[in-house]
């Protein structure tokens, strides 16, 4: 209940209607700790027994996104966009290029890159953005493994 109440008060801040939909939407998306796609949030509400189309979840998102209720972010070179809750919290992402999994990291490493850049460029700085590519824990260390066990050389004396 008391969950419910709170995206309640947000959606009527933003004069959207409290639907159910919006509540499980909301709901499944801050228990994901991940940004999702709008395909994994719709599997993820199905198995929760939740009666939703998958139009219903795109609508909602767009919607919920434009009122800054919910964060879209697109991943580069993968043409399918992920949905994180806003607990308005200036996070940053790291993106697998491999599996496409996208995981925040808590704490900001340029604030005082910002203030340098206002003191040495005279800029009042609004913001900024930062993602890190790279491989993650799953994906780097199948990486590894083909990499050892691929060595033709070796194969001369057999
Ligand atoms: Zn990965
Ligand atoms: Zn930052």
């Amino acid at each position: 209940m008391g969950a419910k109440s709170h995206y309640n008060d947000v959606l009527k801040e933003r004069n959207l209607k409290a639907t159910k939909h919006r509540f499980a939407i909301l709901e499944a998306l801050e228990n994901c700790k991940i940004p999702v796609t709008a395909e994994d949030l719709y599997i993820k509400l199905k198995r929760d027994g939740i009666s939703i189309s998958l139009s219903t979840v795109y609508r909602c998102l767009e919607t919920l996104h434009k009122k800054g209720i919910v964060i879209k972010s697109n991943i580069p070179d993968y043409n399918k966009a992920v949905f994180e809750y806003n607990h308005n919290e200036h996070r940053h992402h790291m993106i697998c290029i491999k599996c496409h999994k996208m995981q925040p990291v808590n704490g900001c490493p340029l604030e005082e890159f910002e203030k340098f850049i206002e003191s040495k460029f005279d800029f009042t700085v609004k913001g900024h953005n930062l993602e890190v590519y790279g491989y993650c824990s799953g994906c780097g260390s199948k990486e590894t493994a083909s990499n050892y066990s691929c060595c033709p050389e070796r194969n001369e004396g057999s």
